[in-house]
Order: structure tokens, then C-alpha cells, then sequence
């Protein structure tokens, strides 16, 4: 007889999105004919750039000829791509990661998923709140949550990010192990300063925490002061691991590319003390786990950081928070009030009179037909906000702004 994960059968079914879809579906049939403008999902909608296609074509080519064929890709990724990542996304802002530092994945999900493999049971997690729900729902898989009551895990530290502190988290009083940041973060679509980042960084080197940094979004960072990485602060290589990703900025949701970067001179410890190499420790598990990402993507990873390529992801960028923009000012002059989306594409509604994200979902959809993400999805401070992604189309985001200021 083979005994499951129990764990499993404690998270959550899916039911943030299939209510949303269920509420959808209800809606459509009462008004056929009125056209829903869904942002909810944060899928992309625009075409993988060119010069990145091209490349990938091309890698086809090598693949179906005999002296130029790739079989197996090597575990932590192709040094062509490690050393572009290490010239254009570390050197270029004074950061110095070298390859064997890089671990080349399929996209940022799974490794941040599956990095508590390398990880103890015993570790006292902390997750800022709201956040991307992969953080939690590892945690739970793995038993390190505890029980849940109405949502809310007992060995789990939650760390508010509210309007009130402009979403920026403040230090947790009790000792955590390990803690999840993530900037520019998805839902609320906010940043942290240099100084912020900082103060998170000096906590851990204090206090011996492993920070899980989830990058994914660092792409749409339009102002020049905030960090793209978190190895942009003094001593973070000795307490952080960071986890990037080609899907929005390459359109690669459905490619699959992203990497980690385990520094060298990061450890964990042993029950009896002894420092371990996290970085040897991954490498250890991929060997176990991994068979690499495919040539035909890193070749187009690779290619993004050709001249041709950085200008059409910048394109592709600026055309995401040009929406970002637009969806920003329809919301305001409906009079809501609105945060995030200067540097991320997402924006992030407050609901009037604390409205719970629930009745202000139904509000938006029957007065405005927009479709945006229930806040109490990504955790407890996320109820009473919708979340909106500007990843859609231009088309739908100017006629969801119109829609906004005019009111059905
Ligand atoms: N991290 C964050 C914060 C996300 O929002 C997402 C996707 O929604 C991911 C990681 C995963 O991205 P991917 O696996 O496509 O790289």
C-alpha cells in the first residue's frame, strides 16, 4: 500500500481561480453580450522578440544536423549563457557572480518551489504577505507550515505589507531561518529601496537567515536608485539565494527558461553546527533531480543579450508598463486608489470603505466587465485589494482605462 504525502492534502484547492471562473462564466450568462476584459492571469500576450525567435530557429538547425546535435544540456547550463547573464544582468551593475555560481532552470517556479529539497523540516519560515502562493504551498508539501486556520499556517511568520507602511515590510521580532522576499513583488507590484534591501540583508547576516530572493520581475524596474539584485547590497552572497526568469521579459512563459544563483560563499548548517555549501548541496540535487534546460531556449536566452535583442526586450518592457500606466490612471480617475506599477506590471486597487477583495471583485466586474485577481489570494493583508496585471494587450488595457473613466 503506498502511503501518500498527506501534506499535499492540506493545501488549498485551487478555488481562487475557479471561483473566478465560476464567477465569470455566471456573469457572461446573464449579459452574453458584453465583452470581459480579463486580468486577472499574469500570463503575457505579446510575441517572443524576434531577434530571440531567431536564434531559436537557428538551434533547431544545429539540432538536426550531425556535427553541430546537442543531446543532454549540462545540468547548471550552457557557459554561453552563464557568461552572458554574468557580463550583463551581475558585472554590468558591480556585481561579481561567477558561472559555477549560476544554475540555469526551467523558469522560476519550480526552483523556488523546489529549493526547500536542500533545506531542514525543522526551519522557521517567513514569508512576506501577500506574496507569490508557491512559497507557502512548498512549505506546506514539505511540513514545515504546521496546521492552517482559515487560511493562515501556524509555523509560518507572515510579514504585513500594507498601504499603511507603503508596503514595505518591517523586521519580524521573533527568529526565523528562513525568509522569502520578493522584488519587484508580485501582487502588490511595489519595490524596495537600496536602504530597504539593506536593512533585510544586514537582519540576515545578524541573525544567520537564509533570504530566498525572487527576482522574476526585476526587468520592469524603471527607476534608476532601486536594486535589481539583491547581491547590489554589501555581504548579501553570504545569506542569499536569487532566483530569476525569462518568462515575461523573452515571453518564455510556455519555453521555459529562467536561473538561480547560489553564491559559493553561501552555507547552511548541520543539527550539530557544521557549515555546509548550499551551492555544492543544489548542485547535489540537480545532479539527483535535473536533466537541464533545453539548447533551444538558452540559445534564445543568449540571444537577448545581443544589442538587437536587449533593444527589443526593452521594447517588449516598456510596452508592458506603458499598460501599467494606462490601467494606473484609469483607476485613479475612477477614483479608486491605486499602488504599484512603476517598476512591475502589476497594480494593485485598494477596495473603498474596506470592501473585502471578494465583493470588490464582483463590483468590478459587474460595474467595469474587468477581470482582475481576488488580493485575499496572496495572502491575509492581501484582502481588500484587486490585483490587475498589465501584461495583457494594449487593446484590451486602453479599453479597459476608457471603460474606467466613462463607468458603464
Ligand atoms: N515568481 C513570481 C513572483 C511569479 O509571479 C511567478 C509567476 O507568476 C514566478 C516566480 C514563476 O515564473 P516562471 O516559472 O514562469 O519563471
Amino acid at each position: 500500500m503506498a502511503l501518500i504525502n498527506e501534506n499535499f492534502l492540506n493545501i488549498p484547492s485551487d478555488y481562487l481561480f475557479s471561483e473566478v471562473a465560476k464567477k465569470v462564466k455566471s456573469y457572461k450568462v446573464t449579459r452574453p453580450k458584453r465583452k470581459i476584459i480579463d486580468f486577472g492571469v499574469s500570463d503575457v500576450t505579446q510575441p517572443i522578440p524576434s531577434v530571440v525567435a531567431e536564434a531559436m530557429h537557428k538551434a533547431v538547425d544545429d539540432l538536426s544536423k550531425a556535427d553541430s546535435f546537442h543531446g543532454y544540456t549540462p545540468k547548471n547550463g550552457y557557459s554561453f549563457l552563464r557568461d552572458a547573464i554574468i557580463k550583463h544582468e551581475y558585472a554590468a551593475r558591480g556585481v561579481s557572480i561567477e558561472g559555477g555560481e549560476i544554475f540555469i532552470n526551467e523558469g522560476a517556479k519550480s526552483d523556488t518551489g523546489n529549493i526547500g529539497d536542500i533545506l531542514g523540516q525543522d526551519n522557521c519560515v517567513g514569508v512576506i504577505d501577500p506574496a507569490y502562493p508557491v512559497y507557502i504551498n512548498s512549505n506546506v508539501i514539505y511540513g514545515r507550515a504546521g496546521i492552517s486556520e482559515g487560511g493562515i499556517w501556524s509555523n509560518i511568520v507572515y510579514i504585513p505589507c500594507t498601504a499603511e507602511t507603503d508596503f514595505i515590510p518591517d523586521l519580524p521580532s521573533g527568529k526565523l531561518d528562513i525568509l522569502y522576499l520578493s522584488y519587484p513583488n508580485n501582487p502588490t507590484g511595489t519595490v524596495l529601496t537600496k536602504e530597504e534591501l539593506k536593512k533585510w540583508v544586514d537582519y540576515a547576516l545578524a541573525n544567520d537567515v537564509l533570504i530566498l530572493f525572487d527576482a522574476s520581475y526585476e526587468a520592469f524596474i524603471q527607476d534608476s536608485t532601486i536594486p535589481h539584485s539583491i547581491y547590489e547590497i554589501k555581504g548579501a552572497k553570504k545569506v542569499a539565494i536569487e532566483f530569476r526568469s525569462y518568462s515575461r521579459t523573452l515571453a518564455f512563459t510556455g519555453v521555459r527558461c529562467g536561473y538561480t544563483v547560489i553564491p559559493k560563499e553561501l552555507n547552511g548548517f548541520t543539527l550539530d553546527g557544521t557549515e555546509v555549501s548550499l551551492n555544492k548541496l543544489w548542485r547535489r540535487r540537480q545532479d539527483i533531480k535535473y536533466n537541464g534546460a533545453s539548447y533551444i531556449a538558452q540559445r534564445g536566452a543568449e540571444a537577448s543579450y545581443t544589442p538587437a535583442g536587449m533593444a527589443q526586450v526593452k521594447e517588449l518592457v516598456d510596452y508592458y508598463m506603458t499598460n501599467a500606466r494606462l490601467l494606473k490612471e484609469g483607476f485613479t480617475d475612477s477614483g479608486l486608489k491605486v499602488y504599484g506599477g512603476n517598476n512591475a506590471p502589476f497594480i494593485w486597487v485598494r477596495s473603498p470603505r474596506s470592501m473585502t477583495s471578494w465583493k470588490f471583485f464582483d463590483n468590478i466586474l459587474y460595474e467595469y466587465n474587468i477581470v482582475g485577481t481576488p488580493g485575499c489570494g496572496f495572502g491575509p493583508s492581501g484582502d481588500c485589494f484587486l490585483r490587475f496585471s498589465a501584461l495583457g494587450s494594449r487593446e484590451d488595457t486602453e479599453e479597459a482605462a476608457n471603460r474606467l473613466r466613462k463607468k458603464l
